[in-house]
């Protein structure tokens, strides 16, 4: 089956508001195995709102509306679709008692306009909205479906978990489950070199990569008629993944991050961190601190942005920064050896590089970035390039950190 979202709204048009309900939906629709071949948005226009509804209506299965369904005058996504397919508007008795019910308990008089969302067309599936008032509405019209959804999101999200995810699934009973392998230390495009033939060779399940700053997702998601035949499709292509990518292959858990894994890893082995950077000036101390419990382990984060806070407060020597610069590999090791030392950590992170805009030069490029992790008073520094702007070098750079401070537990605990 195919799926089509239409997201109303002005606001929308105008990008004023960013379409996080289209692509709420749309992962939705993949986890439900649908396929979403179009996504459109359209102003509070009747008429431009009924002529692309009339070519959703040709070319999808399941046409998705999200918005206007509120009380104002400009609210008419129910009105329009109502008219296109020729159904009477009727008031749900049970939608007004509910309407009744929500504005006694937020302790507001419904207006006039309010009880306008009571209204429904005809012979419509009518949704609870637990956390508004206007409810959703499924309407099933020659072998279509119609799914009307309010605009926002605490209204929206909790009512397609509850009513539009279930009524779906009953649609397309087919199972699809799938298995994110999150990949760090190696770049895109060799993490597809290495899935081609898997690519190529599977369409159920499929494998599908997605880069994001330093690290590849690659997705693999099965369809079946039961879980357990899906299970079975996606075991052996994540095994061989697993063979492919060994230990660069941080997690196999959807909601799992890379500083989670890091912190995780650092309290089983009873390690303790300090951090000290320049260009990324408390990235990553904030990435860490992200993660709750981290207070076991970290210890400090310094900001060492002047070259008189990285000899202040983690001792870098004056002469390494004036023969070296401060965006250097002497530096960044003397600012890890420093920071252990004040600290008495187990392990420090040193950055140090060139953000841009300005600041670079032929010799030391805008993106030249050093890490420094030592681990127990043994120092591993890497140089790195990155491209893009002020901000992508600083996410890349913290990364990049965090993939260096992997490598190192891991090497030591191997030893
Ligand atoms: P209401 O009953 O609150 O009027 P509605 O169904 O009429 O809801 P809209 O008026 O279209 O919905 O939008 C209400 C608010 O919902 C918007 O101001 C916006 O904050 C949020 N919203 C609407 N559409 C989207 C969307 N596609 N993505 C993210 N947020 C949205």
């Amino acid at each position: 089956m195919t799926a089509e979202i239409i997201s109303v709204g002005t606001e929308l048009l105008l990008g004023n508001i960013v379409n996080t309900n289209a692509a709420y939906l749309a992962q939705q629709c993949a986890a439900l195995g649908l396929s979403v071949y179009y996504q459109s948005v359209v102003g509070d226009n009747p008429e431009r709102l009924k002529s692309t509804l009339k070519l959703a209506l040709e070319r999808s299965d399941v046409i998705f509306l999200g918005g206007g369904l509120g009380p104002t005058e400009d609210d008419l996504t129910k009105e329009t679709v109502s008219e296109l397919l020729g159904r009477r508007l009727v008031e749900d008795t049970h939608t007004r008692e509910r309407i009744a019910e929500f504005f006694a308990r937020i302790g507001k008089e419904p207006t006039e306009n309010n009880w306008k969302q009571a209204l429904v067309p005809e012979d419509a599936i009518v949704l609870d909205n637990a956390n508004g008032s206007a409810p959703g509405i499924i309407l099933e019209e020659k072998g279509k479906t119609l799914i009307l959804l309010p605009g926002p999101p605490m209204e929206m999200i909790p009512l397609f978990e509850t009513h539009v995810f279930p009524y779906l699934r009953e649609k397309e009973p087919d199972v699809i489950l799938s298995k994110m392998l999150k990949i760090c230390g190696i770049g895109e495009s060799r993490v597809e070199m290495e899935l081609k033939d898997l690519i190529h060779e599977y369409q159920n399940p499929t494998i599908a990569t997605y880069a994001k700053t330093g690290e590849v997702h690659v997705r693999v998601t099965a369809k079946a008629g039961t879980e357990s035949e899906a299970k079975k499709l996606l075991k052996p292509v994540v095994r061989e993944l697993k063979v492919r990518f060994g230990r660069n292959i941080y997690t196999t858990d959807e909601n799992q991050e890379l500083e989670d894994v890091i912190v995780d890893l650092l309290k089983e082995q009873n390690l303790s961190i300090t951090t000290v950077e320049s260009c990324t000036g408390g990235l990553l101390a904030g990435r860490l601190v992200n993660v709750p419990g981290v207070s076991d382990i970290f210890k400090q984060g310094y900001v060492t942005y002047s070259n008189k806070a990285k000899r202040k407060l983690v001792g870098v020597k004056k002469d390494t920064l004036s023969a070296n610069g401060a965006v250097s590999e002497k530096t960044a090791k003397e600012m890890a050896k420093g920071a252990m030392l004040m600290t008495g950590s187990d392990i420090a992170v040193a950055v140090t590089g060139i953000a841009g805009p300005d600041g670079g030069s032929p010799e030391k490029p805008v993106g030249l970035v050093y890490i420094a992790c030592n681990f127990r008073g043994k120092t591993v520094v890497q140089e790195y390039h990155f491209s893009g702007n002020r901000k992508k070098i600083r996410e890349s750079s913290v990364t990049a950190a965090l993939v260096l401070l992997r490598e190192c537990i891991l090497e030591n605990i191997r030893l």
